[in-house]
């Protein structure tokens, strides 16, 4: 019987096999079937040449065919319809993120803004908007759970009329029981708190891209980069985040990085474990990487590349174990293994644009999210002052995952890696349903190199992580 049906079994289509960074042994990752191991440089051979088919007596095979390495083709396919599924399913039935821009403008000149071409506007009084958008959300996400993310251009502006928007963001959203997140630059984050804190504040995400003057050359304050003034607001910054959590608000603190400033990513944790921040309970951080969206910049070379990033960051770890205490970077599916466990579940799509994402602006128009809000071109409708969607176009993004990408479908990343960004797919190839490949061998290699002989259970148990938390934010050049 077990060798009628082993002439059945073959490899699995998404087995995702590799040497571990710097190791012998290697790992095997399987999403579909939610196993891991670390298995012997032998077995990897057999597994990558397929030889180990020809030994289905052996413990190995017996093993590698009970984790579902080793399955029936057909029986694999049923899985897979099933798996996917219940994702649609569960995002279906999740919560969406609806982002809204009060303006473009911004009080910083950050070297690397991707928004740094746009239209800025001056803010302008928008009551008629925002009824308008809250109007159209009570339609439009019907029964569905969903929180307001206010992004820019930069939303904590200086000034009665800005203070005023805020306020009425705030109105709309406690009627609904809604909460809101800000991405703000940070530097009047004291002076709203008041504000703020008449609000259910979800997070507020703050940029800090080094200590001092690092940070303050490359998030220079405009009037100063323009006039040759001050430029420097790092210490700003850091007020307003020790406010906000005095406050009792959560703060998301993000860096952006790049070869400029990951050499030095370890003061910036040595400063906030210092200053108390990463062991408050309302604080936690993200990693970003910069990286081309829309505009040139002026200085590619310093640009990484996906794999390159998390190469120099693990020797940054290895060399300041302190970084890990500030941030423990997800490498692909790697930390959520460790933290949990458990493999997270398959991920047939880590493009949330249009899905569980959606992104509006003050002059009334609708994007998929926020790497084409506010690009002309990239309107999917309007809410004001009238409601029209482009139905053909939002059904394109909706249908975009890792079964609408041709090159994705024989990929043996898939499950883990999603089809990447639909908007780098669309600025490269100019089809939202190109492939924006993720390294994730590469990178399961070194977290699994990095994780798995650090205790981080323990330590991270209490703030378990989302597994699609770092696919999205990380892509965007927020703030
Ligand atoms: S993955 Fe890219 S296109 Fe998709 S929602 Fe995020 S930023 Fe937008
Ligand atoms: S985007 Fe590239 S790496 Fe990702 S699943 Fe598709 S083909 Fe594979």
């Amino acid at each position: 019987m077990e060798a009628k049906q082993s002439m059945n079994k073959t490899l699995s289509r998404h087995n995702i096999l590799k040497q571990i960074h710097r190791q012998e042994d290697w790992i095997v990752v399987n999403l579909l079937h939610r196993q891991a191991d670390i298995i012997s440089p032998e077995l990897a051979s057999k597994i990558r040449d397929g030889s180990i088919l020809s030994e289905p007596e052996s413990d190995d095979y017996r093993e590698l065919s009970e984790k579902g390495y080793i399955i029936d083709p057909e029986r694999e396919t049923s899985l897979y319809r099933l798996a996917y599924a219940d994702f649609i399913r569960e995002r279906d039935a999740g919560e969406v993120q609806v982002f809204y821009v009060p303006g473009y403008a911004c009080n910083f000149a950050c070297d690397y803004c991707y928004q740094d071409g746009y239209i800025h506007d001056s803010h302008q009084a928008q009551d008629d908007v925002i009824d308008a958008f809250f109007t159209h959300l009570d339609t439009h996400l019907a029964g569905k759970p969903w929180y307001l993310t206010v992004f820019g251009g930069e939303p904590l502006l200086p000034g009665g009329g800005q203070r005023k928007i805020i306020s009425r963001l705030i109105e709309g959203a406690n009627a609904r029981n809604v909460e809101i997140a800000l991405v703000t630059n940070g530097y009047y984050l004291s002076e709203y708190i008041d504000l703020l804190s008449t609000a259910k504040i979800r997070e507020i995400q703050v940029t800090l891209d080094g200590v001092g003057d690092v940070h303050d050359r490359r998030r220079p304050l405009k009037a100063g980069r323009m006039n040759g003034g001050e430029y420097r607001n790092f210490e700003k910054v850091v007020r307003g985040i020790d406010d906000a959590l005095a406050a009792g608000l959560e703060i998301n603190l993000r860096s952006v990085l790049d070869r400029d400033n990951l050499p030095r990513l370890h003061e910036l944790a040595d400063f906030a474990l210092k200053r108390g921040w990463t062991a408050n309970p309302r604080f936690k951080t993200q990693l970003g990487r910069n990286y081309e969206l829309h505009y040139c910049q002026d200085q590619q070379n310093r640009l990484y590349g996906r794999l390159e990033m998390y190469e120099d960051l693990f020797e940054q770890i290895q060399r300041y174990p302190q970084i890990l205490e500030f941030h423990t970077p997800a490498y692909s599916i790697s930390r959520f293994l460790f933290e949990n466990g458990e493999l997270p579940a398959p991920l047939f799509d880590s493009c949330p644009g249009t899905k569980t994402e959606w992104a509006y602006d003050y002059t009334g128009q609708i994007y998929s999210c926020t790497a084409t809000v506010g690009k002309d071109g990239e309107q999917l409708g309007r809410f004001y002052p009238h409601t029209d969607l482009d139905h053909d176009r939002i059904a394109d993004w909706e249908d975009r995952d890792v079964l609408s990408i041709s090159a994705c479908r024989d990929c043996s990343l898939q499950l883990a890696c999603g089809g990447g960004c639909g908007s780098v797919a669309y600025n490269r190839e100019g089809n939202l349903h190109a492939p924006d490949c993720r390294p994730v061998d590469g990178l399961i290699s070194m977290g699994v190199a990095l994780y798995q002989d650090a205790d981080i259970h323990e330590r991270t148990e209490e703030k378990r992580k989302d597994p699609k938390e770092n696919l999205h934010f990380n892509e965007v050049q927020l703030q």
